[in-house]
């Protein structure tokens, strides 16, 4: 399980990469070359235990055989149309999206951003066409610490500096709120307020649960207010957090909800979103689309990973798993350890502010064999591939521990 930096092959990748690639990115020293189930493998022939899965991309780890067998054998029929066509795989997908999550009409794009986006687009054309808001004035409330993906429109309402600074001006509409604060959202909302965009747990922020109940009262106050309640489940949806998605937990159906990540199988990219027919219908032929978004390749692969996040059982296994997960974790009773917080199997330790980074902490790990990553500076974030067993989580846990008891305050 040792790590190697120095061996000529990962040395090599990493200089190529250091001299032709962007630095939009500070990656740990790995250089992964096959992966299979949740264990990956570098170019030296280490192996590693994901506990990150591409930020939950990777749901049902890698390689699996279903996932891998439908994108083959839609590779040899037809990968792509443009959306001037109708194809065998974007209906079928539709419908079974459609049925998963129980609303009624799917919209499919490629990215995480693009299918915000999406949702940005259709709030203020519900806004402007259904409520009846004064044009070019509709506002969509977001909650501070938010992260809902790079674009420029989406990093101007990021409470992140280092996410906007540089890239302005920024579109105006988007005031932020205090997340996991109801009354906050209330005070906020204006007769030009069309929506609420809203992670059921913030992720890229530390893993921040909200209060018990809060889904609940903002979905109570979205239906108060006529606002829509856009749920942004690209990273907590399909089954991550114990529920097939996050606003399950508080029972707190939003009107529009993005997924991601997952949706793809860690296979391609594809994103969507759902919203009822009432919705949906604000866009019209021309409004809005992608010239890749709901091709067949794609739809091909989703469709797999619909039927398994259906009958899979995996929302019931990162709700075992994450709580076994987390009172081992608690049990270390590390010094360096603020709090161990998350649902289902998306974990985040936080780390005293007087301990080295959560970084130092995840390149230990690195040299232990199990690969994760920081979430802001000092969370630990742990969330592997839902497929993982509990042999593999106690093997991860007997190295974890250990390099948590050994860190010493940083003076
Ligand atoms: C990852 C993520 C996005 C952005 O998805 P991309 O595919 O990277 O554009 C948006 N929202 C949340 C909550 C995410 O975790």
């Amino acid at each position: 399980m040792t790590t190697a930096i120095q061996e000529s092959k990962t040395a090599e990748h990493l200089r190529i990469a250091d001299q032709y690639g962007a630095h939009n990115y500070h990656p740990l020293p790995v250089i992964i070359e096959s992966g299979s189930g949740c264990w990956v493998t570098d170019v030296e022939g280490n192996k590693y235990l994901d506990m990150l899965a591409a930020y939950s991309a990777l749901n049902f780890g890698y390689s699996h055989e279903r996932l891998i067998t439908a994108a083959t054998k839609q590779l040899n029929k037809v990968t792509l149309t443009s959306r001037a066509f109708h194809n065998d795989q974007l209906g079928p997908f539709c419908q079974e999206l459609s049925e998963l999550t129980g609303f009624e009409a799917v919209l499919p794009m490629n990215s995480g951003a693009e299918a915000v986006e999406t949702a940005i687009k259709c709030a203020r054309k519900w806004g402007y066409t259904k409520k009846g808001v004064e044009a070019n004035k509709a506002q969509i409330l977001c909650a501070k610490g938010n992260f809902h993906g790079r674009t420029v429109t989406i990093v101007g309402f990021s409470s992140d500096d280092q996410y906007r600074e540089g890239f302005g001006p920024f579109p105006p509409g988007f005031p932020t709120v205090e997340f996991g604060n109801a009354e906050a959202l209330e005070k906020a909302i204006k007769p030009n307020t069309v929506g609420f965009l809203v992670e059921p747990i913030q992720a890229e922020s530390g893993i921040l649960v909200p209060p018990d109940g809060y889904m609940a009262k903002v979905r109570e106050i979205c239906t108060k207010h006529n606002i829509l309640l856009i749920a942004d489940e690209i990273q907590t949806g399909l089954c991550r957090t114990g529920d097939r998605f996050a606003w399950q937990h508080d029972d707190a159906p939003p009107d529009i909800m993005c997924l991601g990540k997952a949706l793809g199988g860690g296979v391609l990219p594809i994103s969507a979103i759902v919203a009822s027919h009432e919705v949906m219908g604000v866009f019209k032929p021309g409004d809005h689309g992608s010239t890749f978004g709901g091709n067949p390749l794609a739809c091909a692969v989703a469709r797999v990973a619909i039927d398994m996040i259906k009958n899979d059982g995996l929302d019931k296994r990162a709700k075992e798993l994450g709580a076994h997960f987390r009172s081992k974790l608690q049990a270390v009773g590390a010094p360096a350890v603020k709090e161990i917080r998350g649902r289902g199997l998306l974990i985040g330790v936080e780390i005293k502010p007087n301990y080295p980074k959560a970084r130092w902490f995840c390149e230990k790990f690195m040299e232990q064999g199990i690969l994760c990553k920081d979430a802001h500076e000092d969370v630990i974030r742990f969330a592997p591939p839902l497929v993982i067993d509990q042999k593999e989580i106690d093997w991860a846990l007997d190295r974890i521990g250990p390099v948590l008891q050994s860190a010493e305050p940083v003076p």
